[in-house]
């Protein structure tokens, strides 16, 4: 028989070595910048266009190459980094596998310019789907220069696969942070279609920190730092009362490598432990360093997961190091998240008049007097005097109009058990059915209905309506803006600020109006109707993480994501009470709706009982 076995040949093995180094343009930034780094640079420039699907170009200004080191640097395990397999445990680099350059190169078009110091003439080489079609000399400044135009252009798939430009942007400028954050000492610049976004000159980490989240980073970071014979940490983390709930800036760093670890995560969650909202997460940025004999940073291609040899001990200390950090800045003891958020003063009582609590002492009173009548009353009220009201007053000091309407009527509300105010639920239970609406557990409506009952889910009820309100005034672009008397200053992270500008057009159409856009901020002074202006910051923190978390739907509309992510942040939450006529408004808004029954995440909205199945419980 024939023997049928062949060796691939080297286009095709850089392909499947491609698909595994490069999922997106993201991934052919983070080996830039690590060969830049490797290479010793000061200076890095990160230059994309389209989100890097047309465009990613690094330049540095370190060792650059030999003209033959140049033509080999695109061989597959072509590297200058180890040499024998020991080294693979003694790493100082990022890179080692000689396998980017190879793999960049055979599904892209990338040029290459570089020159060592000591030379004075470098090289160019172009390179296309493995295919070396230009190579010459070049005058060139000292360092290299790599540029990586019209990446997967021979794999239509990979790219029809890509996520829209914000959300491969997110995972550029993710790459970005990372590297930038492990070398404070390395200047960093990143420009997206001739914008800077970001200058991060040569600092110290806080500094970089700052430069990368925003001026107001700086007060949240709680400095950490151990040295033990195994293990030195040092960082910071962020206070507690920053916490996010949907992510937090989570960075760990071992011998300057970013890595992800869910069991080091955790050592800092329980760090954090009684400090933190149920669902927060804290944030920090913590460098470990160790030997690197103890790791082994091979067991994953895209090297952001590795081994530790005693990860329990890492653990151990992370833990203690951090809680100590938390304690020592007096972070852990004087925070109270536990507090009943309904002793918080009612936003419509905010504004009211406080009157300084009167105590009128009644001086007759002599409590060892034979009175029947007040003794009497005594037993059954302790704190019903006659004239006397002060202590009941008390309590509601500061609600003055409220309560003088009460007032006239002194001697029956003393009682604690007015008639006047349990007294009206039940009259209003004899209306006609169908027009009753009542809620339950501060989270369903219950409406009466000819065949038995109606449960709406007043959550999602609410988030149906504004789905479908908003994606009108999306579509038709007809919003109505309430415009704010005092244009509200919303902070932002940099590349948060990214995400927004790409959907500020859209963001426009629902009625939000943005005055000015700075570098971590933004300015508004109108927002959609149905917002309350104190959501809206959370509203846009919300969309933005959704953007980024985007699932990978083709064809997935930019429009629903972004309507769907406000009209679940904006929802009357579970939990909120609602009066008649909010119940009723809700209701009626729910059935004008298209698709009443189910939300926009599709979760049934409303559960009707039937009364011939509640017939048969009682039988
Ligand atoms: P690795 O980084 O794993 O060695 P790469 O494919 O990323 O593999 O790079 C191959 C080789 O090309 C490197 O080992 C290095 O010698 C050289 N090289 C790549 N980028 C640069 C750069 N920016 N400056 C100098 N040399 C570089
Ligand atoms: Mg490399």
């Amino acid at each position: 028989m024939a023997d049928i076995i062949q060796l691939l040949p080297d286009h095709v093995a850089n392909q499947i070595a491609a698909g595994e180094v490069v999922q997106r343009p993201a991934s052919v930034v983070k080996e830039l910048l690590e060969n830049a780094i490797d290479a010793e640079a000061t200076k890095v420039t990160l230059l994309i266009k389209d989100a890097g699907k047309t465009l990613i170009q690094v330049t540095d200004n370190g060792i650059g190459m030999s003209t033959t080191d140049a033509r080999l640097s695109f061989e597959r395990h072509a590297t200058s980094k180890i040499k024998i397999a020991e080294d693979l445990f003694n790493l100082h680099t990022k890179g080692f596998r000689g396998e980017a350059l190879a793999s960049i190169a055979a599904i892209a078009h990338v040029e290459l310019k570089t020159k060592k110091h000591e030379t004075d003439i470098g090289t160019k080489i172009c390179v296309e789907g493995s295919k070396v079609i230009e190579q010459e000399p070049s005058v060139v400044p000292s360092g290299t220069t790599i540029a990586v135009k019209n990446l997967f252009y021979n794999i239509p798939a990979r790219r029809n696969f890509l996520k829209s430009n914000p959300v491969e942007t997110r995972h550029i400028i993710d790459e970005f942070h990372r590297v930038a954050l492990a070398h404070p000492q390395v200047s960093f610049t990143m420009s997206h279609n001739g914008a800077s976004v970001f200058n991060l000159p040569e600092s110290n980490l806080r500094q970089r920190i700052v430069n990368i989240f925003g001026n107001k980073t700086n007060e949240k970071l709680v400095p950490v730092e151990e040295e033990t014979d195994i293990l030195k940490i040092e960082g910071f983390v962020m206070k507690p009362d920053f916490a996010k709930k949907s992510r937090g800036e989570q960075f760990f760093f071992v011998n300057d490598r970013f890595i992800k670890s869910a069991y080091l995560n955790h050592a800092i969650v329980s760090a954090f432990e009684g400090l933190l909202k149920n669902g927060y997460h804290p944030g920090y940025f913590l460098f470990l360093n160790v030997d690197p004999k103890t790791i082994d940073i091979n067991i994953h291609p895209t090297k952001t997961e590795i081994k530790f040899d005693d990860e329990h001990s890492m653990y151990a200390m992370l833990r203690s190091t951090v809680k100590h950090s938390l304690g020592q800045f007096s972070i852990a003891p004087v925070l109270d998240f536990n507090r009943e958020s309904s002793l918080d003063t009612p936003y419509d009582y905010a504004k009211k008049r406080a009157v300084a609590p009167t105590i009128d002492v009644d001086r007759s009173f002599n409590p060892f007097k034979e009175d029947a009548k007040s003794k009497q009353s005594n037993i059954s009220f302790p704190y019903k005097r006659e004239k006397n009201t002060a202590s009941w007053e008390s309590l509601y000091v500061g609600l003055e109009d409220d309560i003088s309407e009460i007032n006239g009527n002194t001697n029956q509300q003393i009682t604690f058990e007015s008639e006047q105010i349990t007294g009206k639920l039940f009259d209003e239970e004899n209306t006609e059915v169908g027009q009753v609406t009542f809620q339950l557990q501060n989270k369903y409506i219950i409406s009466p209905i000819k065949s038995g009952m109606m449960v709406i889910h007043q959550n999602l009820a609410h988030q149906r309506v504004l789905y479908e309100e908003l994606l009108k005034n999306i579509t038709l672009q007809q919003a109505i803006s309430q415009q704010l008397l005092f244009p509200l200053q919303l902070h932002f992270s940099r590349p948060d600020m990214e995400v927004l500008k790409k959907v500020q057009e859209q963001l426009e159409h629902t009625g939000f109006v943005f005055e000015t856009f700075e570098e971590d901020a933004v300015n508004v002074s109108g927002i959609p109707v149905s917002l309350i202006e104190s959501q809206a910051n959370q509203v846009l923190e919300q969309l933005i993480t959704d953007i980024e978390n985007e699932v990978p739907d083709a064809g997935f509309s930019q429009n629903d994501l972004l309507v769907k992510s406000m009209a679940k942040s904006m929802a009357i939450k579970s939990g909120t009470r609602l009066n008649k006529e909010e119940q009723e408004h809700l209701v009626n808004q729910l059935f004008l709706c298209k698709e009443p029954s189910v939300s926009p995440s599709n979760k049934p909205v409303i559960v009707t009982l039937d009364a011939n199945d509640m017939d048969k419980k009682f039988m």
